[in-house]
């Protein structure tokens, strides 16, 4: 079952700079800046009511978040969405012939299991999944 829009990632070119908008100015409280390795990213979660904001920024200049910056410039990267059983959404999607990125989850930031489908199904968006 699907839950809800988890949050949305935003991709920047500096964290601490992209803080003094979300943080100073919007006034957001950061739950703390973590590096997720395997995606050559750092990232910052910021509540909103039920849902949140992720900003990324990459550490390496080969990651997906660099790439997607040369390409589009910083902006909105994905948007995930959370459901109660990852394992089953993605089979279901792959029974559906969706295209999946990860057709089994990995661990994003926070220990959480997600996994993305591909720009080409969702008509654009990259669609994370994710389950906490
Ligand atoms: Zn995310």
């Amino acid at each position: 079952m699907l839950e809800k829009i988890d949050h949305i990632g935003i991709a920047v070119n500096d964290i601490d700079e992209a803080l003094e908008f979300y943080r100073d100015q919007l006034g957001l409280d950061v739950g703390g800046i973590e590096e997720v390795k395997e995606q050559k990213v750092k990232v910052a979660f910021m509540q909103i009511g039920e849902s949140r904001v992720e900003l990324l920024q990459s550490t390496d200049p080969a990651g997906p978040v660099a790439k997607f910056i040369e390409s589009r410039g910083q902006g909105i990267q994905h948007i995930a969405i959370s459901v109660e059983n990852i394992e089953d959404t993605l089979l279901m999607l792959k029974a559906k012939g969706a295209r999946l990125i990860d057709e089994t989850p990995r661990i994003g930031a926070a220990g959480v299991k997600i996994a993305f489908v591909h720009p080409k199904s969702t008509h654009g968006v990259l669609l994370e999944i994710c389950q906490r």
